[in-house]
């Protein structure tokens, strides 16, 4: 395994050290979390130089196990108050992996804005002053002018270096798209660090050590064979994420209206099918796009205007679904520029989605006014008084305007999915140790399992449990979700995944690997949560949800408290 890069930033010193002895074996969300919860008070001031900010690449990145390094972002979380982990594709964790680095531990604060290159030579400190409040896009031209394009970047917007609540952390793509670890306000820590971005240059760095190559080799082949074989990586390929808007709205699940009906009219203006259709048809458009090398199923996109200029990439259900049909807005341009708009600020899309949304139902502009709801993200710029409101997110902006249905748990703005017809899912908001976090585990339909019914009032909570401790530990391999879902489909998947992993570190697995090390995680993260003082109280859904019939299908969020709580006591027993 490789080693840690230690870097304090208030007296800008680095030193490598060897993961300690209770981290061996991990990486992403493991290793975050297990830094965070023995190094981190629980009490701290996430803003505060006691927290501290880590980067970690999967168990498996940079190996030829496809889709694999995705990056984790942990820290104590300012908007949630937990601890959190959001991770990332893009080309980071590769380089990192190269680069000997199993994680980056960011503390303190520097005086002045700084940014850092990391290489084969270690950590230089950059000054940033030039860089204070450039947009991510003008960040990345410039730092790969200056340091050529065999580089990833890390960096914030001007939403990070103002702390606010909703501040994402951006991962660029091998070929220089800002991908996003956007949830939990990430951002605003590494703004409280002082700390612009990350500059990693790989140039001249080994492969990473993998300690049987020929049984690896076998078992990768093996895995790649088996997540293509999957019928769901078919649609994901030429639909990408977006794929799931009509499926939602099929299902009358798609949060339209602030999370006041299951289906949006307008749904087909802003699907996959229709995105599809338009990047084929528009100049430089690309409806399969790859995050990071070594993806075989491309679910991203380029997403351009008539013209054939770029908008953004890639263009995701989560923002579609937030800012599309949460908002009741059905011009994906208007989305599309939305979210390069986030993105540039450097703010998550999903919880400033649920804040355009909370807004509408206030009065303070009209349902689906895309270009009004575009010009209000655009004052976050401003820093005017509105648009500091929403770059704070949805629990802030609905408590602000005094909206009674604020659909967040612990601050944190609910996904695309209402959890009153999809109950597994509306469990895990509750219950995630991460706030309302799908990431954490996404209870949706499955035509591979039709005698799992989404909407029984029954059953959830351990379905929940279930998916929660598989995504821990997916996240802690560092494989991205997509390519994950087959192997709960084809259990022999899970086996190929574990030998990768065996290969790699050189120990012996047995079969519950990935049971026990999610297992291990959740409760890692569950502690530290518990000494925050999170109590089973905070694992609630909004009242609404459970009071509020959800159009068509009639149905309210009715699972029994006790299966709820029991997924905290599963956890930590
Ligand atoms: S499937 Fe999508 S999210 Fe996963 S690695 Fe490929 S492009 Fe990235």
């Amino acid at each position: 395994m490789g080693k840690i890069m230690r870097v304090n930033m208030s007296d800008l010193k680095a030193n490598i050290e060897e993961i300690p002895k209770e981290h061996q074996g991990l990486g992403g969300r493991g290793l975050t979390s297990g830094i965070i919860s023995r190094e981190v008070p629980p009490l701290t001031d996430p803003l505060g130089t006691e927290n501290k900010l880590i980067f970690s690449p999967g168990i498996l990145a940079a190996t030829a196990v496809p889709n694999n390094s995705r990056l984790s972002v942990g820290a104590k979380s300012p908007l949630t108050n937990t601890i959190k982990e959001a991770n990332s594709g893009g080309a980071a964790a590769q380089k990192l992996a190269r680069l000997g680095l199993q994680g980056i531990i960011i503390e303190g604060r520097a005086k002045e804005l700084t940014s850092l290159k990391i290489d084969k030579n270690g950590v230089t400190f950059i000054p940033a002053a030039s860089y204070k409040e450039f947009g991510n896009y003008g960040v990345i031209e410039r730092l790969k002018k200056e340091f050529g394009n065999n580089i990833a970047i890390i960096s914030i917007g001007p939403a990070g270096e103002w702390r606010l609540k909703a501040a994402s952390v951006i991962v660029t793509t091998p070929d220089f798209y800002p991908r996003v670890a956007a949830r939990g306000g990430l951002g605003a820590v590494m703004g409280s660090k002082n700390l612009k971005a990350i500059v990693i240059d790989d140039t001249n760095s080994d492969q990473v050590e993998i300690k049987d190559r020929a049984k690896f080799r076998d078992q990768s082949t093996a895995l790649s064979k088996g997540i293509l074989s999957h019928p769901l990586i078919g649609i994901f390929k030429e639909l990408g994420t977006a794929c799931l808007v009509m499926m939602m709205n099929a299902y009358g699940c798609l949060a339209t209206k602030n999370y006041s009906l299951g289906q949006f009219q307008g749904a087909e203006k802003i699907s996959g099918e229709h995105m599809t259709e338009l990047m084929k048809r528009r100049p430089n458009g690309q409806h399969m796009h790859r995050c990071m090398d070594g993806c075989i199923i491309n679910c991203s996109n380029i997403f351009t205007d008539e013209n054939g200029k770029v908008i953004v990439s890639g263009l995701e259900y989560e923002t579609i679904g937030l800012v599309g049909s949460n908002c009741m807005i059905d011009d994906i341009d208007i989305v599309a520029q939305i979210n390069r708009v986030c993105n540039d600020i450097g703010i998550d899309t999903m919880d400033v989605g649920g804040a355009i949304a909370v807004a509408m139902e206030a009065g303070l502009l009209p349902w689906g006014d895309g270009k009004t709801a575009l010009t209000l993200i655009k004052e976050i710029v401003k820093r005017s008084d509105k648009g500091l409101m929403v770059g704070n997110g949805c629990k802030f902006t609905g408590e602000r305007l005094g909206v009674k249905r604020i659909p967040h748990v612990k601050g944190q703005c609910l996904a695309a999915y209402d959890p009153r017809s999809l109950k597994g899912t509306g469990v895990t908001y509750a219950t995630s140790t991460m706030g309302a976090d799908h990431t954490c585990g996404n209870a949706i339909p499955n035509p591979a399992n039709p005698a799992y019914n989404p909407s029984a009032p029954t059953g959830q909570g351990p379905v929940s449990q279930f998916l929660q401790s598989y995504f821990a530990a997916i996240d802690s391999v560092g494989i991205c979700l997509f390519a994950s879902l087959p192997l709960l489909d084809i259990p022999e998947l899970q086996k190929n995944l574990i030998a990768c992993v065996s290969a790699k570190l050189g120990t012996p697995l047995d079969e519950n690997y990935l049971t026990n090390l999610g297992s291990s995680v959740l409760k890692e993260e569950r502690r530290f949560n518990d000494a925050v003082g999170f109590t089973r109280i905070d694992d609630r859904l909004p009242r609404f949800f459970l009071e509020e019939k959800l159009l068509p299908s009639g149905n309210v969020f009715d699972v029994p408290e006790e299966e709820i709580d029991g997924v905290a006591q599963n956890i930590l027993r």
